[in-house]
Order: structure tokens, then C-alpha cells, then sequence
């Protein structure tokens, strides 16, 4: 029987104009027959596609090219001797590396017809029939080289996006690491010169340094919650048994001076026990007892309640508060980083609290938002699902 060599290249006589030529040889084609007088006429026809066109005369041949190379579709004749298309498609099926590679099936219509059946069975994506019929062949395989580039670009920039993400937050985790310290000396040593100069330096003196201590607390605040935010996602995601009557109790505590000052009253309704990170929930819970306990307008006592309720597949959590509420215009706005909607001398506050929350019950699966009129107060919610598809 007829043999051919192995790695035949063919002119490349078709530019293409999306892709430089770096691309177009990543463009491959596997094209697997017994007989050269097949391979050859293929060769013909293919030399129309911009890619790099394989042969091989077997199915051992063709499968320890697939090891090596990423094809952007296989046309595989059905019937050969040793190893038939069926079974070379069932071994590629079952290669990890290999699977999704696309096959086009070559078969003999008149005897081979039955096989159809049998190839859709397999995996194969398409066939086509002997004698093939240049078009149709071109327009198949163009089909799957454009969509194999495609692909390629789309996973390019995957990567490249993943890659700054990973930058942007390693260099928000750095900044924000290294100017804490500057701005707690800041706040310390302005301390430190009100204490011991401030009747030197005059009324007029010791605002300024007010000025700079508030300052500096703010920004030790906004580098304190920036690298609160940039590590969430870096650390794996913990699960464990809770009990989220604890946590909120625990966070009750944590604020029992502001709660005590403002004569507020948290009614906490009974909470189930859950699978989640406890991180996770003390960071949304520590997040909306904070702004429930701020967003007052002064006048009257703050009431806070958190509860929870049962959903087939998660847990809806409640937390309300009768405070200034929030324009419904401001549903997205809320939950960007550093975004915020009341003012700041009122309203001291980093904008970053409800985007880490976001971030962080995304991670886990679960969703935030908010219910609220303008001085009716506000209800967050937010789901955790019962189970987790996380290692
Ligand atoms: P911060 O409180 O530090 O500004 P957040 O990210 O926690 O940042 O909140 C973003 C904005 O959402 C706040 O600036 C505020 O305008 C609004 N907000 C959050 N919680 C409430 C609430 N309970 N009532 C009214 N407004 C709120």
C-alpha cells in the first residue's frame, strides 16, 4: 500500500487579513488517509486555506501528531486498514489533550452511509463524502480554522486580561502595604506635636494639626480597607460549619460602644447554622452594621434587624436599618470601589466597604443588593448558596 511522508507542509497562497503571520502558523490541519492518491488530492484542495496542513497515513501516525500538535480540525477517513477512523476518533475522544479537537469524517457514500450514525455517536463534528467536493471541503475546514483562530486570540486575551488583573491588584496590595506606615506616623507624630508644642504653635497651629491627624486617620483607613480589597481572592476560600448567630453576636460586641452612644437596638431573628467562610460573613455583616449604625440622620434612635430565610438552593440573608436610606438611582454606584453617595464631612467613609463585600460573596458564589427610599432606610441582601462547587 501507498505511504506518504509525514509533516508535508503546503504553500500558505492565501493571506488572510485578521491574522499576522505569527498566527497563521498556529493554523493546523490533520489530514489522515492510507492512500496517497487521497492525500494528495486533499493537498490540492486545502492549499485554499490559509493554515499548515499535516498528513498522516495511519491512525498511529495521526494520533502521535495530535500529541504534538493543536489541530484546528482532523479529517479522518473512515475506512483504513489496522485502525479505522471510529477507533482513532474514540482514542482521540479520550485523550485529554486531544478531546475537543474537531473531527470531519471522509466516507465512501455509497457504502459507507450507516456510518453516519456511528460518527455523530463518536464525537465527530461533520463529514464529508467521497468524491469530495473541493467547496464543500473548503468551506468546512474554513469553518473550523477560522473558528480554532478565533479561539486562540480569545484565550490571548484571557490571558493577557487575567495577567493585568493579577498586576493591578499585586501593585494595590504593595501600595497599599507601604503607605499605611506612612500615614500612621503621620497621625502619631502630629499627635505628638499637638501634646508637646501645641501651646506654642497657637490655636490657628493646633487646627492645622487637627487637620492633618483627620487626614492621615482617613488615609490609613482608605490604604487599611484598599488592602482589604485586594486580597480578597488571593487566599484560597474557606469552608467550614457556622453558626451565623455567633457571628452576628460577635459583631454586635465588636460595635456595642457606637450601639450604646446612639441608643440603638439590633433585633437579630433566628439564623440558621451554615457551610461558608466565617471571613466572609463577618466581613459582610461587620460592612452593613457599620453603615446602618452611620447613615443616620441623628434625630432618631438607629434600628437595625438581620434575618434570614430559607431558599431551595441558598440562604437570603436581611439586614435593615432605619437610617437616611439611599436614592434607588444609586443601585450600581454603591457597590463600586471608592464610589460613594452621601458627603464626606457628614458622612466620614472610604467607599469601599460594599464593593469588597461584592467581591467577596461573589467569590462564594453568592449575590448583594439593596432595597431603599430616600429616608426610609435600607435593606441589604444577600445570598449564600447551601453548597459549593470549590475544591
Ligand atoms: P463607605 O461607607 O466607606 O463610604 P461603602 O462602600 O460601605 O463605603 O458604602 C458606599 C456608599 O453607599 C456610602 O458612601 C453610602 O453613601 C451608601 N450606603 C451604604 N450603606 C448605606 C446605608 N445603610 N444607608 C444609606 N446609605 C448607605
Amino acid at each position: 500500500m501507498a505511504r506518504t511522508q509525514n509533516n508535508l507542509k503546503i504553500d500558505l497562497n492565501r493571506a488572510s487579513p485578521i491574522w499576522d503571520s505569527q498566527d497563521r502558523h498556529t493554523r493546523k490541519v490533520l489530514v489522515v488517509d492510507d492512500r496517497v492518491e487521497n492525500l494528495v488530492a486533499t493537498r490540492k484542495i486545502l492549499k485554499k486555506i490559509d493554515a499548515e496542513v499535516f498528513e498522516a497515513d495511519s491512525g498511529n501516525k495521526a494520533l502521535s501528531l495530535m500529541l504534538r500538535h493543536e489541530f484546528a480540525v482532523v479529517l479522518l477517513d473512515v475506512q483504513m486498514p489496522e485502525m479505522d477512523g471510529f477507533e482513532v476518533a474514540k482514542l482521540v475522544h479520550e485523550e485529554e489533550k486531544t478531546k475537543d479537537v474537531p473531527i470531519i469524517f471522509v466516507t465512501a457514500l455509497s457504502k459507507e452511509e450507516h456510518y453516519v450514525d456511528r460518527a455523530a455517536e463518536i464525537g465527530a463534528v461533520d463529514y464529508i463524502y467521497k468524491p469530495i467536493n473541493s467547496n464543500i471541503l473548503i468551506s468546512k475546514v474554513q469553518v473550523f480554522v477560522d473558528l480554532f483562530s478565533q479561539k486562540q486570540e480569545l484565550k490571548k486575551l484571557n490571558e493577557a486580561l487575567r495577567q493585568n488583573n493579577d498586576e493591578l491588584e499585586r501593585f494595590a496590595y504593595i501600595c497599599s502595604h507601604d503607605l499605611q506606615e506612612p500615614a500612621r506616623i503621620t497621625a502619631l507624630y502630629s499627635e505628638l506635636i499637638k501634646k508637646n508644642y501645641g501651646e506654642q504653635i497657637g490655636e490657628s497651629g493646633r487646627t492645622y494639626l487637627d487637620f492633618i491627624i483627620k487626614e492621615s486617620l482617613h488615609m490609613r483607613k482608605m490604604v487599611t480597607d484598599i488592602l482589604k480589597f485586594s486580597r480578597v481572592g488571593r487566599e484560597p476560600l474557606e469552608y467550614e460549619a457556622i453558626d451565623a448567630n455567633l457571628i452576628v453576636k460577635n459583631i454586635i460586641d465588636e460595635f456595642k460602644i457606637d450601639i450604646e452612644a446612639k441608643g440603638a437596638t439590633v433585633e437579630l431573628f433566628p439564623l440558621p447554622s451554615i457551610n461558608s467562610s466565617p471571613t466572609l460573613l463577618s466581613v459582610l455583616i461587620r460592612n452593613l452594621m457599620s453603615n446602618s449604625l452611620k447613615y443616620q440622620d441623628g434625630k432618631k434612635a438607629p434600628k437595625i434587624s438581620v434575618k434570614a430565610e430559607e431558599k431551595p438552593s441558598h440562604w437570603l440573608f436581611s439586614f435593615s436599618d432605619n437610617g437616611i436610606g439611599i436614592d434607588p438611582k444609586y443601585t450600581d454606584k454603591v457597590f463600586q470601589a471608592f464610589s460613594r453617595v452621601h458627603g464626606k464631612s457628614e458622612y466620614p467613609g472610604t467607599g469601599i466597604g460594599l464593593s469588597t463585600c461584592k467581591k467577596f460573596i461573589e467569590l462564594f458564589g453568592g449575590r448583594i443588593w439593596f432595597t431603599s427610599d430616600l429616608n426610609q432606610g435600607a435593606t441589604f441582601f444577600f445570598t449564600i448558596p447551601k453548597t459549593h462547587n470549590h475544591p
